[in-house]
């Protein structure tokens, strides 16, 4: 057989090629624009050479801060084509954690949405490290920085001279992008993805027992492109060409739907929380075109499914993954040990993960390492191998904690596998509460509330929420003849943390219950924390929550 790396190339000569006809629309503040696949190639190729004209080094890592938009997408093919390194950046951040991530990556050019110009510039006005700072346009008239680095997408785009030719990456294993995510303790992780397990990642997402995008679908991620490659939708929406749907910064629930309606989309996807936010619109808008809804990054919530399958037909379609896993690992699906279920039966079997995808091998492991019997009960962590999942975080010599001696992702989630190898979230050990799609360090967050002299103690667990799937609540325990709010603990933590960190909840309790080598007990704390539906335990003391985090991705002009 011919040698032939598996790189992205492969999947800009297909869409170029075959599907120039086909169109990509994105959404802007002042409306919206459709491109073809042929005009984004050809500016791909203008970005490629604008690239090689800003001096930027093969291997470096080129920053995003972006919506999903054409831009970005021209992005997603044009840095990894012309040998860089992609590197997509969550704009929601701290900005002590933009200003790390950048940092670390060590982005040689950075290119921000106008819109998000306001949001980032405190983080990364001063950073020495990117060389350029390109605006791209998406409708909004933000100021722009008086700033020499500063310059223009489409001017740039406009100067240069096409790259002519093809596009070569000769070793499959180069990197072509890269993304952070939360540690439970310490600093954001880098996971970079190869050109090789981006190729296979986008192959398998076509498969029909996984998600099976095909080239008459009219995908929609809602995932932002900053969040582990949009799961990988674009790619695959490339390599067979289907049509792509990118809401750019209209992201409202109004906006959303809407596009949907008007584009007739076909397969989408996005975390719970945007699922519940369209939900009350459902019944006012023509979804008949379809076919399916991918909720995934958390559980699928078992009422909100049936209201979708209500009223338009299918239920919601649950997957699981992680950025260091490409990020999908298990997709759920009714085969033929299910044909004999009720409809309530079959909608909850969608709405678990599912079996793993191929390629792709799980495993649980008891606490003591052994294996853990597929038997749909006896729950073990949920361990991960196979060429789409991390073999160890970048700066990393040799794979830490979070990998085992024989080189498996050990998850953090404790899962039960059936017989039949359908995988099911029962808990979760890394201690990292995901608000709305979006992780929240328990630890950091202790760490920024016991900052504070007046706090001894402090403690924060996730509890669920209805609307963002879970919040955190901080336990707090005073120092001896301190005075000290919960508004006190709030306002001190807007110094440390994001807004949409801060609990609403801050209760105040003697001590931390403890473990017995002397950690805080977060299992004892979420056992006695009551339960909102717990008619015998007395309400919240009421906080009206003033800052809750923002809907994934937040409207632009929060
Ligand atoms: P993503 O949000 O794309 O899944 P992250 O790396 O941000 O990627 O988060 C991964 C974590 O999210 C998993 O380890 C798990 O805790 C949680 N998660 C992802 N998918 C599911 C799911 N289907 N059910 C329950 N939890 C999930």
């Amino acid at each position: 057989m011919q040698e032939h790396a598996l790189a992205l190339p492969l999947i800009f000569r297909r869409v170029e090629r075959y599907f120039g006809h086909k169109r990509v629309v994105t959404g802007r503040v002042d409306g919206e624009t459709t491109a073809s696949w042929a005009e984004i190639c050809a500016r791909t190729r203008r970005l490629a050479a604008a690239l090689d004209r800003l001096g930027v080094p093969i291997g470096a890592r080129v920053g995003t801060f972006g919506w999903n938009s054409r831009q970005h997408v021209e992005l997603y093919l044009a840095v990894p084509c012309a040998g860089r390194v992609l590197h997509t950046i969550n704009h929601r951040l701290f900005h002590e954690q933009i200003r790390y991530i950048v940092d670390d990556a060590a982005d040689d050019v950075l290119f921000v949405d106008r819109s998000l110009l306001p949001v980032v510039w405190p983080s990364v006005g001063k950073l020495a490290s990117p060389r350029h700072i390109v605006v791209m346009d998406d409708g909004a008239d933000a100021p722009l920085p008086d700033d020499p680095r500063i310059l223009d997408y489409d001017t740039l785009l406009a100067e240069v001279t096409p790259h002519a030719g093809d596009f070569s990456i000769a070793d499959e294993n180069t990197a072509a992008a890269l993304c952070y995510t939360s540690g439970t303790t310490g600093d954001p992780k880098g996971v970079l993805y190869s050109h090789r397990s981006m190729v296979l990642h986008a192959l398998l997402l076509l498969m029909v027992d996984t998600f099976g995008i095909n080239e008459r679908d009219v995908v929609m991620p809602v995932v932002p492109m900053f969040h582990v490659n949009a799961w990988g939708l674009p790619y695959a929406a490339m390599l067979c060409g289907a049509d792509l749907v990118l809401p750019g910064p209209a992201m409202r629930p109004e906006e959303l739907i809407s596009q949907m309606e008007r584009h007739r989309v076909t397969f989408t996807g996005a975390v719970p929380t945007v699922w519940r936010g369209l939900e009350p619109l459902l019944k006012e808008h023509d979804l008949s075109s379809l076919r399916t809804i991918i909720c995934g990054g958390g559980a699928v919530d078992g009422a909100l499914s049936r209201s979708y399958e209500e009223a338009i037909g299918i239920p919601l379609t649950n997957a699981w993954g992680m950025t260091e896993t490409s990020p999908v690992v298990t997709v759920a699906r009714l085969s033929t040990v299910h044909d004999d279920l009720d409809p309530d039966a079959r909608r909850a079997v969608i709405g678990t993960p599912g079996p793993a995808i191929p390629l792709t091998e799980l495993r649980l492991a008891a606490d003591d390492g052994t294996e853990v019997a597929w038997d749909g009960a006896t729950p073990g962590e949920l361990q991960v191998s196979g060429p789409t999942i991390a073999a160890r975080y970048v700066g990393e010599e040799r794979p830490g904690p979070a990998f085992t001696d024989d080189g498996w992702l050990r998850t953090g989630d404790v899962a039960t596998i059936d017989e039949h190898g359908y995988v099911r979230i029962v808990d979760r050990t890394k201690d990292l509460v995901k608000s709305g799609g979006e992780w929240i360090s328990s630890v950091e967050l202790e760490g920024a509330i016991m900052a504070d002299p007046r706090v001894a103690e402090a403690a924060v667990i996730g509890v669920p929420h209805p609307r963002w799937g879970e919040r955190p609540v901080a336990y707090v325990v005073r120092r001896p003849g301190a005075v000290l709010s919960a508004d006190d603990v709030r306002e001190h933590l807007t110094a440390y943390v994001a807004r949409w960190w801060i609990p609403e909840e801050v209760r105040f309790v003697p001590e931390i219950p403890k473990t017995a080598t002397g950690k805080f007990s977060k299992r004892q704390l979420r056992l006695q924390h009551p339960r909102s539906d717990d008619p015998s335990q007395p309400s919240q003391p009421s906080q009206p929550p003033r800052s809750p985090p923002p809907p994934p991705p937040p409207p632009p002009q929060e």
